[in-house]
């Protein structure tokens, strides 16, 4: 090794001892008698000591090193005078004896400390130097140690990690595809897969029993805030098991996790369906971390004349305490942030339970006291309360109020990244309308088994069907996501055909699949994490790409490689993608 210590082990025991260190000159001091330098590397700082009066070469030598140099010292650990009680090796300093440059640094770009001066573009562009700061590189080992506790932890219970391929086939189902062209083959594409969903299916056909796999996957969407066209899942599927088993064995894994990164240990995780996350939280990913529960107030809001509550389907309402005295200012704020254009309602009704016992609402003409009270009631409202009413057709009214729920929560502090709340959430519908296509689709994806008491009504009343479909929710967040599959071939070929596939075009796309099943197929069923997003929450970030060594930005761009990039017009033609003028 070309060093005896890290820059963030040395302590008082140390002193006298004769070390070597290296890193990079973080910060400099020139005091005019002494000179002191900062010495980082992955593990800590160590402060590097130079005299004038007992060694003038070296330190002016020491004045001329730029920030960002990479050096290797020797010297003697002395203990300090002016102790640093906030670092770990604060007690003590190098009196340096000898310094090597390894290598000079130009100016970095932004400062390399906890609070850089730099912006998001400039950090992502020089990404190799954001790594270096200390969040960063926290957040870099934290999803480190989420990886190998949950490789030991699986491993523990027999999982056995297969690698699937990336090169796959492109399929109509889901997200758009990322395709490769195939030089070989010409005018045929790869397709870069969005999950290995049946290659892990086909692998429980195998016979392997439990696999998993932390694994890339590729989703070309069009990009929302945080979402990164690629990103990694724990991907596990498991056979001879029952919805309860994968629930149970994962639920182990998260808890597992929380007790070894984070330290706590949280308590069994609720199981809440899907209707009923609806109905009271207005998502299927219901933040739990505070109640603040959805009222249906369609039996007293209905019949007093006003319109908006007349024609909707649902009228609904939260109640958050303590927030009576809301000024007319704060109550435009939550009115203009329910009709952003992403939230689209037209207009939001308060109800103010005052805390000296009057009632005042947004819709007096309306409401006299009285039915105002009774609204209350619906509550258990107490003086002090603030009643907040969205009305309209039923999902798009839940939809609008959950995101007014959030905010609420947001404003009064409910909502602390170091609270967790996780629950599973089941019972999903098995299929979805789409208006614009006429045609159904699968919530989950074509291989999520439906209930088996709801299996008759698949070809009569589609919408009904209930899946073995569950999801992890943590804080509002869907952290992951499985079902028991369908494993029978009759039983494929049926939803196929209500997912609008021909018996060809079923059979081209997933005939591979379909034909294993006539093979003994085990029953089985698995989940997957989404682990960049699972890692922010651990880290208590809502940022995923803080927790990616070298994400994409906003626009799906690598800018610090610079891709996606023209290829010449020699790749062009070899790959047949341009025809040879
Ligand atoms: N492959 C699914 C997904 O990516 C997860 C699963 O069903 O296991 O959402």
């Amino acid at each position: 090794m070309l060093r005896t210590h890290t820059c963030g082990e040395l302590n008082i025991t140390h002193v006298g001892q004769s070390v070597i260190l290296c890193g990079w000159l973080q910060k400099s001091r020139d005091l005019g008698g002494m000179t002191f330098i900062d010495l980082r590397d992955r593990y800590g700082i160590t402060q590097l000591a130079f005299n004038m009066d007992t060694n003038a070469e070296l330190c002016e030598k020491a004045r001329k090193l730029g920030r960002e140099y990479v050096l290797s010292i020797t010297g003697n650990v002395a203990e300090r005078s002016n102790k640093n009680a906030k670092i770990p090796t604060g007690d003590i300093e190098i009196i340096v004896e000898n310094i090597d440059v390894l290598n000079k640094s130009k100016t970095p770009p932004f400062t390399i400390e906890d609070q850089s001066d730099g912006g998001d573009e400039l950090r992502m562009k020089y990404r190799y130097l954001d790594l270096r700061r200390n969040p960063v590189r926290k957040n870099i080992e934290l999803r480190h140690k989420m990886s190998i506790e949950t490789r030991n932890y699986l491993n523990g219970l027999n999982f056995v990690e297969i690698e699937t391929p990336f090169l796959i086939k492109s399929t109509p189902e889901g997200a758009r595809d990322f395709v490769v062209p195939s030089r070989m083959n010409e005018g045929e594409f790869y397709a870069l897969p969005q999950s290995p969903q049946t290659f892990k299916q086909l692998l429980m056909v195998s016979g392997y029993d439990r696999y998993f796999q932390i694994v890339r996957c590729f989703r070309d969407e069009d990009l929302r805030a945080d979402r990164q066209p690629e990103f990694t899942q724990i991907d596990c599927e498991m056979s001879f098991v029952t919805q309860d088993d994968v629930l149970n064995t994962f639920e182990g894994l998260t808890k597992h996790l929380f007790k070894v990164v984070r330290n706590v240990d949280v308590p069994a995780f609720p199981r809440m369906t899907y209707a009923h996350a609806m109905k009271f939280y207005g998502s299927d990913k219901p933040d739990t971390r505070f109640e603040m529960k959805f009222v249906e107030l369609n039996d007293v809001a209905k019949g007093k004349d006003f319109k908006v509550f007349d024609d909707a389907e649902l009228v609904v309402g939260i109640c958050a305490n303590g927030c009576s005295e809301y000024t007319r200012k704060q109550l435009d704020e939550l009115t203009d942030f329910v009709k952003r254009p992403q939230i689209g309602a037209n207009g939001l009704v308060y109800v103010k339970f005052n805390l000296d016992g009057t009632v005042k609402s947004s819709v007096d003409k309306f409401f006299n006291e009285e039915s105002l009270k009774k609204i209350g009631e619906k509550f258990d409202a107490k003086a002090g309360d603030l009643i907040l009413i969205m009305a309209g057709a039923t999902e798009k009214a839940q939809r609008q109020l959950s995101e007014l729920r959030l905010e609420m929560g947001e404003r009064l502090g409910l909502r602390d990244p170091n609270v967790f709340s996780p629950l599973w959430v089941v019972d999903f519908p098995l299929l979805e309308w789409d208006e614009e296509s006429q045609r159904f689709f699968a919530k989950h994806h074509p291989f999520t088994s439906p209930k088996t008491e709801d299996i008759d009504l698949l070809e009569t009343n589609p919408g009904a069907v209930c899946a073995n479909a569950y999801d992890l929710v943590i804080n509002g967040v869907e952290v992951s996501g499985g079902s028991i599959r369908i494993f029978n071939r009759d039983l494929q070929n049926r939803m196929f055909k209500i997912l609008g596939f021909s018996e060809e075009e079923a059979k081209k796309q997933f005939g591979f699949l379909l034909d294993a099943f006539e093979y003994g197929a085990p029953p089985h069923g698995g989940i997957a994490f989404g682990f960049d997003r699972l890692c922010s929450l651990f880290g208590g970030s809502e940022s995923i790409r803080d927790y990616i060594a070298f994400p994409k930005n906003n626009a799906g761009r690598d800018v610090m490689i610079d891709a996606p990039s023209t290829i010449s017009s020699a790749q062009l033609e070899e790959l047949r993608l341009v025809t040879k003028i």
